[in-house]
């Protein structure tokens, strides 16, 4: 399929039926898989032939809909795990071992800043935050002798800070590791990372590709581009036997375009199993074949919404990138030509507590802990997803505490405007 435009591969790619054969993707509800003789299954633990026998290692849905995410991302290969959460793991604790660093952008997702800082660092995995705005000597100097991975969002959660992909890809490699990019909110449909330089790219796809608030998931996709041979001495779990395996050495039998995502399936997944389910890949694979068009009306709406807010005076600031006055406008043009994504984020003028009679008086809009759904929900960060973090944090994160995160869903955006418009007429 990787000949086709992105709009094709949404809806075709990954399964191909043969004669006779059915026209959706089977759900293949087995844990398990039947084989003649012992030697049958024992070459598929050598790695030797490909084929399934446990779901928690692979199983045929999940593997297909990861095919598609892969050719829309155009990558060579992907996994889907249970979680965004899961994938963003797997993907760093893939090529991180204790004593090891990483670079981050500091405007990430909550949950993946929490990993990052607090989690990954009781592992003995450190890191350094960095402004996705840094210069190229700022980000230079955050590198270390031990730095294995760089980090950052093309559209961040919640900041909507737009990274430089090129910027972030050329230092990265500079320092012989790769560039690692969570495309959750811009999706393969606005940004596709490797066409910038990075080498993989991670989805929560929770969020738009799933797009209807129903199957919670996450996805890896490798590039196939980075060499691991040739930085062979940074990362000996792709470079040296891997005695849990066989003494397999993963770059040396799969190659650049097969051994990142054999180790994590083979290795991680087979030992942390934060495996998706085939039911949830099949409702994601729902959501994929029609997110080319939603994600169309997502920013149509974001855009409207953002142009509404932008000149209200009941507000003190807008952050969309599709706004000429955005700071991130120019990267937008760069990166984002055919739009960013439906999710608009804004400052009242009267604070935490305009915030709070905004909040109460939506009536459309719900109050939720969710982005990037069909139906448009609203967010005040502060008090809820990123309550952990001290005011200083906030704003380094960029989510200050009068700060509103609107997902714009895929309804009228008449009606999305006169929902928000009576809402900031309830503010005295
Ligand atoms: C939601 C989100 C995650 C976490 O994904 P889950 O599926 O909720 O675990 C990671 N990154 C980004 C950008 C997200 O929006």
């Amino acid at each position: 399929m990787s000949n086709y435009k992105i709009n094709t591969k949404c809806v075709q790619s990954g399964y191909t039926p043969g004669n006779g054969e059915p026209r959706q993707v089977p759900i293949i509800q087995s844990t398990t898989f039947k084989y003649d003789t012992s030697e049958d299954m024992g070459k598929l633990f050598d790695l030797e032939a490909t084929g399934y026998f446990y779901t928690r290692l692979q199983n045929p849905t999940n593997d297909y809909v990861a095919a598609k995410i892969a050719d829309m991302e155009g990558g060579t290969a992907a996994m889907l795990t249970s979680s965004g959460q899961a994938a963003n793991f797997y993907a760093l604790f893939n090529i991180c071992n204790c004593g090891d660093h990483i670079v981050s952008s500091s405007t990430i997702y909550g949950g993946t800043f929490n990993l990052i800082s607090v989690t990954m660092a009781k592992m003995g995995i450190t890191a350094t935050f960095v402004s996705p705005d840094c210069t190229e000597e700022e980000l230079t100097a955050a590198f270390q002798p031990n730095t294995k991975a760089v980090f950052g969002e093309t559209i961040a959660n919640p900041a909507l800070t737009v990274l430089d992909i090129e910027k972030f890809a050329k230092i990265a490699h500079a320092h012989g590791v790769p560039l690692i990019v969570d495309n959750t909110f811009a999706t393969p449909i606005n940004c596709r990372p490797f066409e910038w330089g990075a080498d993989i790219v991670t989805h929560s796809t929770t969020k738009y590709m799933d797009g209807h608030g129903a199957a919670v998931g996450g996805a890896i996709v490798d590039s196939g581009k980075f060499d691991w041979m040739a930085n062979a001495d940074k990362f000996p779990g792709l470079c040296t036997p891997d005695e849990s395996y066989h003494g397999i050495t993963y770059a040396e039998k799969f190659g650049k375009e097969g051994a990142f995502i054999t180790k994590c399936t083979a290795q991680l997944m087979r030992d942390l199993g934060s495996v998706q389910s085939p039911q949830h890949a099949f409702i994601l694979n729902l959501g994929l074949e029609s997110l080319h068009l939603r994600m169309q009306r997502h920013c149509e709406n974001g855009q409207a919404v953002a142009e509404f807010l932008h000149n209200h005076p009941k507000i003190d600031y807008v952050k969309y990138c599709g706004l000429p006055s955005d700071k991130y406008y120019n990267a937008a043009q760069k990166y984002l030509p055919k739009g960013s994504c439906g999710v608009v984020s804004f400052g009242l003028k009267g604070g935490r507590k305009a915030a709070e009679v905004f909040m109460k008086n939506l009536k459309l809009a719900a109050i939720e802990t969710h982005v990037a759904d069909a139906r448009t929900c609203c967010l005040n960060p502060a008090t809820s997803t990123h309550r952990q973090m001290t005011d200083e944090q906030l704003k380094e994160a960029g989510v200050p505490a009068e700060l509103i995160r609107i997902s714009c869903g895929i309804e009228d955006k008449e009606d999305l405007i006169f929902d928000i418009s009576q809402a900031l007429d309830c503010i005295q």
